[in-house]
């Protein structure tokens, strides 16, 4: 069986449709309460319709009868107006109006519930143990006495005004403690972050679109200039539900002892050791989106072709990175950009760390092969060597999945090449384990275990959830 792919359309773009948010419950209302008053510190929202209108600042009514100063707007006065607008009129081509601007500016996260939302999701993917953390820091500042130990002010965190709220979160930035300057660095990035994917007003006045309004023109006809191949026609293998719920019968991938590589970088071993006649199971965590569903929008991609939704820190959050989480790994997100490993590094790995082979013409020899499998080449890049095939390519959007099948990363070049030499492929397999054997040349490993979960019934992944038809497979 395989996945639902539109193969035979490549350009045509098929939306996918996002997952409804999990429950909200690991946070009380209070938690809550608190964790949106952050969130309108980090992104304030500013009162200025006055100011766009050419009038002296004065306090606009909202809807809700309620200043904006009450609403925790914060006031911005006419002439940093102006010279915020001047600025971006300088730097955009096609800049907002002055009402649009002010429209823009006194966005407030917590009343977007596509925010909302998002925020949710976003918690309910990050540790155990980070979630506990904010919950204990949201918990403590909803009451007088954890917020006097952790603000100074002895009023809960969301009743403080918007200035205050910004200088304490200014604060905690500074803080000589780690773990507040952590917590700081951690509230900010995931505001702005989802705020940036879902204001709708950032989205309209930015020109951002999801995918560009001639994309499609163009890739079909970079497509049919260059002859570029079809898409690939993925087949995942299946298990049955029963099987791998009851434990009872064949419990999910199953595969010789040699090819136990899960990592992307191996995949071009396991096309040669295909072609060797030996037996290779390729298995990912993450799912595979055909061309026709890419590029992504940046909030469905986030759960969809990164790993952990886009962020992984290190325990104390000094360290943020972003990898790739989907068939085909990094290289189905990443820029494309393919540089050799320069002559310093290699001569660093042989001399000072035992790995001579690194500086021999063999090594050089892998390093053409590559690239000329994946057709790097800066003719048309002009600036930095892609992979893109030798061709001439139309992205902008790389990060969140290449549309029109270009870029050569390895769900469209070295996955392919090893079906091709009949390695046989899982998606939505997460290994828990490897195990290891002794053989007479040393330990291997000798096979995996883990968890695989289907796409759902419409052979989707939004409805996908671990009590469906999944099971611990080994
Ligand atoms: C946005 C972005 C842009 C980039 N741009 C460039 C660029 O232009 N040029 C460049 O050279 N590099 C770029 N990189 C970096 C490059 O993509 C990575 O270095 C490269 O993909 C790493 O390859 P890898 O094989 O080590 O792992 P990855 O490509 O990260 O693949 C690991 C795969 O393993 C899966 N996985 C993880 N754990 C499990 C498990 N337990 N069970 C099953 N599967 C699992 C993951 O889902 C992932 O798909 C970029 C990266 C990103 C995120």
């Amino acid at each position: 069986m395989s996945a639902q792919t539109d193969n035979n359309h490549p350009h045509s773009h098929i939306a996918v449709p996002i997952s409804d948010p999990p429950p909200a419950t690991f946070f009380d209302d209070t938690q809550w309460r608190v964790l949106y008053a952050l969130m309108d510190t980090v992104v304030p929202p500013i009162a200025a319709a006055a100011a766009a209108s050419g009038e002296e600042l004065v306090v606009a009514v909202n809807s809700d009868g309620k200043s904006p100063a009450d609403n925790g707007h914060q006031a911005l006065s006419k002439e940093l107006f102006e010279s915020h607008y001047q600025k971006m009129q300088s730097c955009m081509v096609t800049p907002p109006s002055r009402e649009a601007f002010a429209a823009y500016l006194s966005e407030k996260p917590s009343e977007i519930q596509d925010f909302r939302n998002h925020l949710v999701r976003t918690l309910s993917t990050i540790s155990p143990d980070a979630r506990k953390q904010l919950g204990t820091v949201t918990y403590l500042l909803g009451t007088k006495f954890g917020s006097y130990a952790l603000t100074g002010h002895t009023k809960p965190f969301y009743e403080l005004d918007g200035e205050a709220r910004e200088s304490v979160l200014r604060s905690w930035r500074g803080s000589c403690i780690t773990a507040i300057r952590g917590m700081a660095k951690s509230l900010t990035s995931i505001g702005t972050k989802t705020w940036v994917q879902t204001s709708p007003l950032f989205r309209e006045l930015s020109g951002y679109v999801d995918v560009p309004e001639d994309y499609a023109e163009k890739a079909a006809a970079a497509a049919a200039a260059t002859e570029r191949p079809p898409p690939p026609e993925y087949v995942f293998k299946q298990f049955p539900a029963a099987a791998s719920e009851t434990g009872s019968g064949r419990r999910g991938p199953r595969h010789g002892r040699r090819h136990r590589g899960i990592r992307v970088r191996r995949r071009r071993l396991r096309a040669r050791l295909g072609r060797g006649g030996h037996r290779v199971l390729v298995v990912e965590k993450g799912y595979y989106f055909p061309p026709s569903q890419l590029p992504m929008r940046s909030d469905t991609a986030e759960t969809n072709l990164f790993l952990n939704r886009g962020v992984i820190s290190t325990d104390d959050n000094s360290v943020s990175a972003v990898a790739g989480g989907a068939w085909g790994g990094g290289g189905s997100v990443n820029w494309g950009v393919s540089l050799k490993t320069p002559g310093y590094v290699l001569d660093d790995w042989a001399a000072n760390r035992g790995l001579g082979f690194f500086n021999t013409p063999k090594f050089q020899e892998s390093l053409e092969r590559v690239c000329d499998f994946m057709g790097v080449s800066d003719e048309h890049a002009k600036v930095t060597p892609h992979n893109s095939g030798g061709r001439d390519h139309h992205c902008g959007h790389c990060h969140l999945g290449c549309g029109s099948g270009g870029k050569q990363g390895p769900a469209a070049s070295w996955l392919p090449a090893a079906a091709r030499a009949g390695a046989e492929f899982v998606e939505g397999f997460e290994v828990e384990r490897i195990d290891f054997e002794d053989f007479a040349s040393g330990k291997k490993a000798a096979g995996v275990s883990g968890k695989w979960v289907s796409r759902d019934a419409d052979g989707g992944t939004a409805a996908r959830s671990t009590s469906g038809p999944c099971g611990k497979s080994r």
